[in-house]
């Protein structure tokens, strides 16, 4: 390999590349916030000792509320990316609960909070195994039905929750002296539970595949993420302490009400707290509904709440929407790194530079004989978009250990039938077996943890997270202690640096995905999908859009998985890498396979000649690729 190759490499990989390359924030970015924090908790913590000023202590105490709520949010909207306007109906449940526990069976109000949020769980849980079905703006009027269902039944189940008379829970019995104390400190315990556990979702594999999921869900699917598992565990985890914080909530305000209760402003609230705070972050949340239910009181007292209090917050929502699109957190966190780097050439001067092909040049070698009995096998398959037949009864097999090529013009249906193999499309008709197993029917992970990976036409990377975390996203498959299990660190962390080295990538574990080239693009995600250890993997033109030596490094490393065990099918047009490295070659058109043997064979077919290759078309020599 020489210089003048790496060179074109290096251009390659800077193509699209005017932009500095994002880096993950770094640690050091997050320290000048630690004092700030450490300063507000006991700020917080100490103030009703210091002061007995109880119209702060009430706002705090509300605040919390919020920020529970908020918290809460978080792990469904900022890390899952869904929208749920229905968070509040949780503060009304859990209000409710502790409520109807207290006047129907007795004891204190406290005894009954835990038990809010076990119910607020499930609730959640069912309500995801319903809504998880639906993504954008149909989650969003679902969540928004889902409040006004509840609302509806608390109005109307009399019996149960004395309707619009609502119910009145007992005074508190301590001592005057302790003020709002118990409400207080439950509230911020509570909160703090909150923010251990959405720390600790967003460190683990758990938060790993939630933001996978926010990024790209179809794609998350595909690399083992058992979809909506994960969901429907996030949706959990974002109602149970806010069904606690309700509880204590309906026990302060000692009223409660199916109007109050579920009123659809409180959800905005707290959706605009995630928001205004940052979403996605561990702090935002918590700020932004401090500075909430300042505005709240704020607007009370100035305004005397009502119609202003509406007008105020939807015109804030669209302001933060607009201006504030990250937040204040993640708006700040920018600045500060502006004002550490600025006038420093380093990150912003910072280009990325070549791969260095000369690590390893596997000798090129004939296309193998096939061996051993299909590893893939499709027969019959079927696909419709309304009255286009995608794919029309392909029937195909891939041997084990093979280089299969699958050619043919476009939208002969060669995507298609990747999507059918892959799960993330279902066929009208036909079988798909893979290893021994039938597959079609089968989710995407599931296939996944089976053996099989796949790469896109259009690369398909987490763009928000580092190469690293994208390398270290798949799952090979599931299991409810891996929820727990350290995102990025150990054996995994390593083995993915390892395969980054292999693609040549390493140098960049640290770069936002969305900071790549094309060409980055498909090596990382070729790396990606060798994290599932597959037994097949499925490219989906590998040398389209890159230049000739990448184009070559690709071939090199096909070859060298090839060896090592790994059994490939590629789709691809570049005629010179397909014919001098697989066998067989599928010829697939307008979705039937017409022909299947050598390359040799399949370029001498006047069928493929016809249909795809053209009349005159001889490879002199098949090229090594
Ligand atoms: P290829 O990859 O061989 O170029 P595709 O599988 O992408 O072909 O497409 C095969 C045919 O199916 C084309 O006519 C294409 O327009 C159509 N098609 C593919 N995906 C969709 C879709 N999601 N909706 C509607 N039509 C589609
Ligand atoms: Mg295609």
């Amino acid at each position: 390999m020489t210089d003048g190759a790496t060179t074109a490499v290096a251009e390659e990989t800077l193509k699209g590349g005017g932009t500095p390359p994002s880096r993950a924030p770094s640690k050091t970015l997050r320290s000048p916030w630690t004092a700030v924090i450490a300063l507000a908790i006991l700020l917080v913590a100490l103030f009703p000792v210091l002061s007995d000023d109880l119209y702060y202590q009430n706002m705090i105490i509300l605040a919390m509320v919020f920020a529970v709520g908020a918290v809460g949010l978080n792990i469904i909207t900022g890390y899952a990316g869904y929208i749920s306007l229905g968070q509040g109906a949780f503060i009304g449940l859990g209000a409710y609960t502790v409520g109807i526990c207290v006047s129907d069976i007795g004891g204190s109000p406290w005894v009954w909070v835990p038990v809010a949020g076990v119910l607020a769980g499930l609730v959640a849980a069912a309500l995801g195994v319903v809504a998880m079905r639906a993504r954008g703006h149909a989650f969003v009027i679902l969540t928004i039905a889902f409040l006004f269902l509840v609302q509806l039944l608390a109005t109307n189940w009399d019996e149960l929750t004395n309707g619009t008379g609502g119910i009145t829970l007992p005074i508190p019995t301590w001592s005057v002296d302790y003020q709002y104390w118990p409400f207080y400190y439950t509230l911020m315990g509570l909160l703090a539970v909150s923010l251990v556990l959405s720390w600790w979702i967003r460190r683990n594999k758990f938060g790993m595949g939630l933001v996978a999921i926010r990024e790209d869900e179809d794609k998350a699917a595909t690399v083992g993420v058992s979809t909506p598992t994960y969901k429907i565990l996030a949706f959990v985890a974002s109602a149970v302490f806010v069904g606690m914080a309700g509880g204590v909530y309906g026990y302060y305000i000692s009223f409660i009400d199916p109007l109050g209760m579920f009123n659809i402003l409180l959800s905005v609230q707290i959706i605009l707290s995630l928001l205004l705070g940052g979403r996605d972050t561990l702090w935002g949340p918590v700020l932004g509904a401090f500075i909430i239910e300042w505005l709240n009181e704020t607007s009370n007292q100035e305004f005397q709440g009502g119609n202003a209090r509406l007008l105020i917050f939807g015109g804030l929502l669209v302001l933060v929407v607009m201006f504030l699109p990250r937040g204040i957190i993640p708006t700040a966190n920018r600045w500060i790194e502006w004002w550490r780097t600025r006038g420093k050439a380093g990150l912003a001067g910072e280009r990325l530079t070549g791969i260095d092909l000369r690590a390893r040049a596997a000798p090129a070698r004939e296309a193998a004989e096939p061996s051993g009995p299909p590893l893939l096998e499709v027969k019959g398959l079927e696909k419709r978009f309304g009255g286009v037949r995608a794919v029309d009864g392909a029937s195909f097999a891939v041997p084990e250990g093979s280089i299969t090529a699958l050619i043919g013009p476009n939208g002969s249906g060669k995507t298609t039938v990747f999507n059918l193999i892959g799960g993330t499309m279902t066929p009208q008709a036909g079988e798909v077996w893979f290893d021994g197993q039938r597959i079609d029917g089968k989710p995407p992970w599931q296939r996944a943890h089976l053996g099989l990976g796949r790469t896109f036409q259009i690369t398909r990377l987490f763009r928000e997270m580092t190469v690293l975390e994208n390398v270290v996203a798949p799952l090979q498959g599931f299991h409810p202690r891996l929820l727990g299990a350290d995102a990025v660190s150990g054996r995994e962390a390593r083995r993915a640096e390892d395969l980054l080295e292999f693609v040549g990538m390493r140098k960049y574990r640290d770069v936002h995905a969305s900071a790549l080239s094309y060409g980055q693009q498909k090596l990382v995600e070729l790396a990606q999908i060798l994290m599932l250890d597959p037994k097949l993997i499925m490219l989906d033109e590998p040398a389209g859009g890159i230049n000739p030596t990448l184009i070559e490094r690709i071939g090199e490393m096909i070859r060298e998985l090839n060896a090592q065990g790994k059994t490939f099918l590629i789709v691809e047009h570049n005629m010179p890498f397909v014919l001098g490295m697989c066998n067989p070659v599928l010829v697939l058109a307008r979705g039937q396979t017409i022909a299947s043997g050598t390359a040799d064979e399949v370029q001498r077919d006047p069928q493929v000649l016809d249909a795809y290759l053209g009349e005159d078309f001889r490879l002199e020599e098949p090229a090594r690729a």
